[in-house]
């Protein structure tokens, strides 16, 4: 007995209800019989002929990779774009998805948070003015076709066999990383190529590109030319590492800089930013803040200098001449992929292209290990690319 759409044959994840076997392992995704086959969903086509528009052309170094991906799709091959935290993979994906529409063909773009979802959705509402972009998530469900779909990775089991092109952001994320029936669910959403889009390549696509069943292409360069902030170490107890953020914290203040502070814990937001309060305007924020908006509005207006957060603002914020520190940086949600994702946060605009990144640890660990070679190894492709 097999699960046609999530591949399983576990047997025991089949029910038998009146005479009818049906798994239980996808059933949060709706019921599916052995053996039925999952209609694919019923999706308008059109060919497009307009052009995208962007606020910023594209830069050399993106236009050529942007050229590259599109060269191997259309050879077939799926791609990976490994590319840096602020380095625009968004706009790079556009040529592709630009490619696919000319020839009426159905694109989506698939992201595993759905904050991410609506924002994706207004920017690439914006360089496709003309179409029809909508966004599948959670609070967004009755429409459910447009002309371009931007949807959670949850949302895909709408859509068997469905796209042409499948753009995967974000696939090294909570909760598409460690989920395999989500990924069996995107995988059999797409019916062409697929084109996944991260900062820290998983160890299956790695054995994919080596197996030459898919290609990579790297997106290093940030578009302001500067290269990424390596974060330091500086090894204190706890109590210090508290001692070193507040004077930290303080100094930049009188720079008129804000620091963003990474804390494992959500407690760690509340006792740190009351004890800070005494000193500085600052706030805490996790996933379960209830007023989650009017933070982050308030440190975006400068009201606030620093702001305690969980991993919930590793992935997505982007605030100019911001300073990051991580707070107890050897603990286990700290993995590496957030790690590089929290000091990617540093020098992501023109106006401001540097910046300070501390790992503030009592011992190091090996993803802080692996998050600086990693860095160090980006900008070292492209210094050498440049000297080449
Ligand atoms: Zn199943």
């Amino acid at each position: 007995m097999r699960c046609l759409r999530c591949k399983n044959e576990d047997t025991r994840f089949f029910y038998n209800d009146q005479g009818i076997w049906y798994c239980r392992k996808c059933i949060a995704f709706g019921r599916v019989n052995v053996g039925d086959c999952v209609q694919p969903a019923i999706l308008s086509k059109t060919k497009w002929r307009g052009d995208i528009k962007l606020q910023y052309p594209l830069t050399p170094h993106q236009k050529m990779c942007s050229e590259l991906v599109i060269q191997y799709l259309k050879q077939g091959k799926s791609v990976f774009l490994y590319a840096a935290t602020g380095a625009g993979k968004t706009e790079v994906s556009m040529g592709s998805i630009a490619y696919y529409l000319h020839q009426g063909k159905k694109v989506c773009f698939a992201i595993s948070r759905r904050q991410v979802v609506l924002e994706i959705r207004d920017r690439l509402q914006e360089a496709f003015e003309d179409l029809d972009v909508i966004a599948v998530t959670q609070g967004y469900t009755e429409i459910t076709d447009g002309d371009i779909i931007v949807c959670t990775t949850h949302q895909l089991y709408r859509y068997p066999q469905s796209f042409d092109l499948l753009i995967l952001d974000e696939v090294d994320a909570f909760p598409y990383a460690n989920d395999p029936l989500l990924k069996e669910i995107a995988k059999n959403s797409c019916k062409g190529e697929i084109l996944l889009l991260s900062a820290t390549p998983d160890l299956e696509s790695l054995k994919a590109i080596q197996e030459k069943r898919m290609e990579m292409v790297n997106l290093f360069e940030r578009p302001h030319k500067h290269p990424l902030i390596v974060p330091k170490i500086v090894h204190l107890p706890k109590i210090f590492q508290v001692v070193y953020i507040l004077i930290f914290c303080l100094e930049m203040k009188k720079k008129e800089k804000q620091v963003l502070v990474f804390v494992p814990k959500k407690q760690d937001t509340y006792w740190l930013s009351s004890l800070f309060q005494l000193f500085i305007p600052c706030a805490g924020i996790h996933s379960s803040s209830e007023d989650k908006d009017s933070i982050l509005d308030a440190f975006r207006k400068k009201k606030l200098y620093v702001l305690f957060s969980t991993t919930l603002l590793e992935r997505g914020i982007t605030i100019p001449s911001v300073q990051v520190l991580v707070y107890e940086a050897e603990h286990s949600v700290f993995t590496t992929a957030s790690l590089i994702q929290i000091f990617g946060r540093i020098g992501r605009s023109f106006q401001d292209p540097t910046g300070i990144g501390v790992c503030l640890c009592q011992s190091t660990s090996p993803s802080i290990n692996e998050c600086i070679s990693q860095i160090q190894a980006m900008n070292d492709t492209v210094y050498c690319a440049t000297k080449e």
